[in-house]
């Protein structure tokens, strides 16, 4: 107990986020035999969606069976997982760490790894809210394929837009992007044109919801256009403040890592969409392995050092 009677234990290593990258991480490093704990809010990324391609031999598996299996795995090798909040990770000179759960728990660590993912900022648009992850998307890599010759439209909520219809156009032949508040220019309605791309101008009103599916999308003068699917481009805005707050740089708005997921702060790792806007489960799971792996070497030296030090 600490001293304000809250609970106090001490890891190896403290995982934060128990998606793909988080649960990766555990199990290479439970099986490395390191006391792992990881804390998780229980609000994954594609939550919403009630499957998830694109991960060999998982493809078509649900987003939520996919990580109780792997909270499973993870158990198994005997890492404690934490339903939960981690509010702030505070680094010390001794290069350990103390993690402070929203409970009241600390958790003290020598090596942290965040992988707290990243959150999408969707268009105010009527509609696209209500059915993010069915019928109303954003990855063609995730479900293109889904919607397949099918009746597609992209919203033109930011210029992302115009390259979204021309990617998307791969999976059907008929992409409406609605204009809506984008200015395109010659050159763009050009290769719209050439791409096979319809334009609709003129700004959106709502997506068109009835009966549980998108039926198509109203522009604000009052027509319509038949849909059975919306694409739109969100802002994705990374879960990154336990890391900023810890002083890691920062390029380019997302925090800086090295291939195995190291920052700029000695013992402290990232991995998964919170450094890495387009990692898919399956790099995510990736990345967070080698984050794993990684941290073990650290650890294997600091043992070492800590040895060395024990007997002179
Ligand atoms: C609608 C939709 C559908 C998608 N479909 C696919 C698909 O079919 N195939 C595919 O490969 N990818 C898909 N993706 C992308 C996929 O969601 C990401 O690749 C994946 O979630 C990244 O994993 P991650 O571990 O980095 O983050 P996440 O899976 O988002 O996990 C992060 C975890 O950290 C937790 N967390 C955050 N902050 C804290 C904190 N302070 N304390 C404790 N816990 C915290 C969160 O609650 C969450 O559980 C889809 C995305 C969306 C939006």
């Amino acid at each position: 107990m600490g001293t304000n009677g809250n609970p106090v234990s001490d890891y190896d290593v403290v995982i934060v986020g128990a998606g793909a990258a988080g649960l990766n991480a555990a199990l290479l490093l439970a099986r490395a035999r390191r006391q792992v704990a990881v804390v998780d809010s229980g609000q994954p990324r594609n939550a919403p969606a009630a499957h998830m391609h694109g991960f060999l031999t998982r493809d078509g598996i649900s987003p939520a069976d996919f990580l109780e299996a792997g909270r499973a795995e993870v158990l198994g090798y005997g890492a404690r997982l934490i339903d939960g909040r981690v509010d702030t990770v505070a680094g010390s000179a001794g290069g350990s760490f103390t993690v402070r759960l929203g409970s009241g728990e600390t958790l003290y660590a020598r090596s942290i790894l965040v992988a707290t993912g990243l959150h999408d900022e969707l268009p105010d648009v009527p509609g696209v809210r209500e059915r993010w992850g069915r019928d109303v998307v954003h990855c063609p890599y995730c479900h293109g394929y889904e919607f397949r010759d099918q009746s597609i439209g992209v919203l033109g909520t930011s210029p992302g837009a115009v390259f979204h219809a021309q990617l998307i156009r791969q999976w059907s032949a008929d992409v409406v992007l609605f204009a809506h508040t984008l200015d395109l220019s010659t050159e763009d309605r050009d290769r719209l044109e050439a791409r096979g791309v319809s334009v609709v101008d003129g700004p959106v009103a709502r997506v068109i919801v009835d009966d549980d599916a998108v039926r198509g999308v109203e522009l604000a003068e009052g027509a319509t256009v038949a849909r059975s699917a919306v694409f739109v481009v969100p802002r994705m805005v990374p879960n990154d403040s336990l890391l900023t707050d810890l002083g890691c740089a920062v390029e380019n708005g997302w925090v800086s890592v090295d291939r195995a997921g190291a920052t700029s702060v000695p013992g402290v790792y990232a991995a998964g969409n919170v450094t890495d806007p387009r990692a898919q489960v399956v790099t995510a799971a990736g990345v967070g392995s080698a984050a794993g792996f990684a941290i073990n070497l650290d650890l294997v030296d600091k043992d070492i050092a800590g040895a060395l030090a024990a007997v002179s």
